[in-house]
């Protein structure tokens, strides 16, 4: 079985309960994301994002219900589907190498230039210029010196850096003011143009760009449609 480069991503009747808990985050969900299709989640605090996340790159298994990807079980796919799927996460995780390695983690044949590039998309540039060995610092050694939002764009460049047809991002602009937001959105949205792209978001600045926008709330979709619409 090899994984398709284009399919769908298809939630089907999907439920969780969290294993230790007895409330129910996700309830009866039906979501597709079909192949280069924008679409951004948006819900109050607790409402079950980042659960439904981790429910469609297969890290957490619906209690009952099915996620999909080119007609097969995402959790089917395992580690495999990070071949097909970028995720950033939350809690972005960078690795005790240096920012080099980390910036290539996925794409092992990035070029010197394509991280040049892409630090600039991201908003990176001075801060990699101030960093005593650039590219090769440590993190270690760097680490103290990075601000949340700074450690969200080192990951999120390397989620731009890997060619896979779908990305998953929860909150990537977080802890960023507004205009430093707006221009990395422009940036990353030109960048993952052709892609299927999923995308968590705590507030309305930039959905104007999605092809949809879904209103989570108790594990529902409340409301959905593109921002015109709503
Ligand atoms: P935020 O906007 O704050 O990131 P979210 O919409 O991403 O919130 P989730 O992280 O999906 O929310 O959490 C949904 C609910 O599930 C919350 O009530 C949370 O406390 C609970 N929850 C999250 N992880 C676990 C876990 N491992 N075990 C039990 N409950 C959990
Ligand atoms: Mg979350």
């Amino acid at each position: 079985l090899t994984l398709p480069r284009e399919a769908t991503l298809v939630v089907e009747n999907v439920n969780f309960t969290y294993p230790n808990s007895t409330e129910q985050i996700i309830a009866d969900l039906n979501l597709s994301f079909g192949p280069g299709t924008k679409t951004a989640i948006i819900g109050r605090s607790g409402t079950g994002k980042s659960t439904l996340l981790q429910l469609l790159q297969g890290a957490l298994e619906p209690t009952s219900g099915l996620v999909s990807y080119g007609d097969t079980a995402v959790s089917q796919w395992g580690v495999n589907i990070a071949e097909v799927m970028g995720v950033l996460n939350q809690k972005a995780y960078l690795f005790d190498t240096t920012l080099a390695n980390n910036l290539r983690m996925g794409n092992q044949q990035a070029t010197d230039a394509e991280l040049t590039a892409v630090v600039q998309q991201v908003g990176l540039t001075s801060l990699v210029e101030r960093l005593p060995a650039g590219f090769k610092t440590q993190m270690r050694e760097a680490g103290e010196r990075f601000s949340g939002g700074e450690r969200q764009r080192i990951a999120l460049a390397r989620i731009l850096l890997q060619k896979t047809p779908v990305v998953v991002l929860d909150e990537p602009t977080v802890g960023l003011d507004p205009i430093t937001e707006q221009q990395l959105l422009a940036t990353m949205f030109e960048t993952l143009q052709d892609k299927t792209v999923i995308w968590v978001t705590h507030h309305l600045i930039g959905v104007e760009q999605m092809d949809k926008v879904l209103f989570l709330e108790k594990g529902k979709v409340e409301m959905s449609g593109t921002h015109v619409e709503l």
